[in-house]
């Protein structure tokens, strides 16, 4: 099964993409983790993306593209993947289909993550990642037992430089232009489904599956 998650950043796609990649055994294929990763590492592509993230600007389709080809030639996502935060705009999304096509192979279904702008913020700006599992948590809505420490592996939880409230709001605006646009070049193509993502997580999880359940071979 080859899936696109589209949805405004804070809508929830890291951590839906967790929980239906692994229910699903496909892997989670996310450009933001790719891109952290080698800010973290400091390499070469980890330095030119790091101007456009902390600014919370698209980092340039050249280099995106070129990343995305790389990770699904790997072995692991012949069978099917689900994408994370790729593409981000028309041109990466046309850049997938002939990707795709090269191999014989097309989406199976783009499932679209529906949140209000307001409920964005809010989810945003009380998000933290654990350093050592990258998974998200919520100070309110999906607080670990213990502040600062990630429950599953004991990892410290972090805030990310660009979900402070100005960064926020302009990655929305980069969202309303440049993103949301997709919603309408797949409703064109016929797989896209859209889902309600407000409520808690499980529910959110539930509807994504059932909503992804006719699509599984
Ligand atoms: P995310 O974790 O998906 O919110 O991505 C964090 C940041 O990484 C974004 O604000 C962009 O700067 C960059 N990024 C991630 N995916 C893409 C993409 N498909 N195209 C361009 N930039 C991206």
């Amino acid at each position: 099964m080859r899936i696109v998650l589209v949805g405004p950043p804070g809508a929830g796609k890291g951590t839906q993409a967790q929980f239906i990649s692994s229910h699903l055994a496909i892997p989670r294929i996310s450009t933001g983790d790719i891109f952290r990763f080698n800010v973290t590492s400091n390499t070469e592509l980890g330095r030119m993306a790091k101007t456009f993230m902390e600014r919370g600007d698209l980092v340039p389709d050249e280099v995106t593209v070129a990343m995305v080809r790389d990770r699904l030639s790997e072995e692991d996502a012949q069978e099917g993947f689900l994408l994370d935060g790729y593409p981000r705009n028309v041109p990466q999304a046309e850049t997938l289909k002939k990707m795709l096509a090269e191999w014989d192979a097309r989406l199976s279904v783009v499932l679209e993550l529906v949140v209000d702008e307001d409920e964005v913020v809010r989810r945003l700006s009380g998000r933290r990642t654990c350093r050592r599992c990258e998974r998200v948590w919520h100070v309110l809505y999906d607080p670990p037992t213990r502040d600062g420490t990630c429950d599953d592996c004991g990892g410290e939880l972090f805030q990310r430089d660009d979900d402070t409230e100005e960064t926020v709001r302009h990655r929305l605006e980069v969202y309303n232009e440049q993103t949301s646009p997709l919603i309408a070049f797949y409703a064109d193509e016929g797989v896209l489904i859209g889902i309600d993502a407000t409520g808690p997580v499980e529910e959110v999880t539930s509807r994504a599956l059932a909503a992804l359940r006719p699509f599984v071979r």
